[in-house]
């Protein structure tokens, strides 16, 4: 059997790059595969489909991570169609770069409701379904730990903060045996960091293998921390950004 098999995974943000790559994984790997999306309804349809054709149920549920209830009730639904939770990914993300001087407190607002508020609140809905062996893993960025140029602010802050989240976390549900793992990814190939961009070119020039990471290699390492195996592993970040942070 696949090592998920039976299980059930609630991915936010799978509709497109990083998260739709941690969805079809989790479903390749047994687990029936629920993902949110905001805007992009067909993408996320089409990543249902490729579940279900891995012989998975899969739910696409239309919720945006910057509302204080919509992150929950993704939850819940999760829960409620599937029969049970056993793995949330926290992967919801925006990239709200500009120079300082133009942070408006609503940017702000914004950015630490999609990264943080949304992950805590889902993650504590999530455990309240969860049972010993449950999973969480929030995708954090390298740019958490450093911030290699100007106008990330914002970024680098809200996913600083995911650091706190996860051994938070690791405390609040380890008598449980439930897991809460961070991965920071590096300059990884989607639609928010095209590898092909005019900005790619100084990116990989700080990494130390000189190449972009792909959304399937992220993919890899949250399938190992939701692994049955991996469950020592918690309150722990792993970075995959090809050494950009060494
Ligand atoms: P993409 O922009 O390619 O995809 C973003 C995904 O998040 C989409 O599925 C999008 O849904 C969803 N999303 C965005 N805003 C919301 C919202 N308000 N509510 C619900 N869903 C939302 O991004 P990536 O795949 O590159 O990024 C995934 C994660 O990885 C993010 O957390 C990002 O910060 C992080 N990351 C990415 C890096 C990179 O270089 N690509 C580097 C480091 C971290 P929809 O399709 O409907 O818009």
């Amino acid at each position: 059997h696949p090592p998920l098999t039976g299980t059930s995974a609630l991915v936010t943000g799978g509709s497109r790059g990083i998260g739709a790559a941690i969805a079809r994984r989790l479903a390749a790997d047994g687990a029936d595969v629920a993902l949110t999306y905001v805007s992009a309804e067909e993408r996320a349809k089409e990543v249902a489909e490729d579940i279900r054709a891995l012989g998975r149920r899969a739910l696409a549920i239309r919720a945006d991570s910057a509302s204080p209830t919509e992150p929950v009730e993704a939850v819940h639904r999760t829960a409620r169609e599937f029969g049970r939770l056993d793995i949330l990914v926290n992967n919801a993300g925006i990239f709200p770069a500009g120079p300082l001087e133009e942070l408006t407190p609503d940017t702000i607002d914004r950015a630490l409701a999609v990264h943080v508020r949304a992950a805590l609140l889902a993650a504590q809905a999530a455990a309240g379904h969860m049972r010993a062996g449950g999973r969480i893993v929030t995708i954090g960025s390298n740019l958490a730990d450093r911030v290699p140029r100007s106008g990330i602010t914002l970024y680098a802050a809200s996913k600083s903060a995911l650091n706190g989240l996860t051994k938070g976390l690791a405390r609040d549900l380890g008598p449980r045996g439930i897991t809460a793992n961070l991965v920071h990814p590096g300059s990884t190939d989607t639609d928010m960091n095209p590898a092909d961009s005019d900005r790619a070119d100084g990116q990989r020039a700080l990494t130390a293998l000189g190449r972009y990471g792909t959304p399937e290699g992220i993919a890899a390492t949250v399938a190992h921390l939701v692994h049955p195996d991996a469950g020592g592993t918690t309150g722990a970040a792993f970075t995959v950004d090809a050494g950009a942070n060494a």
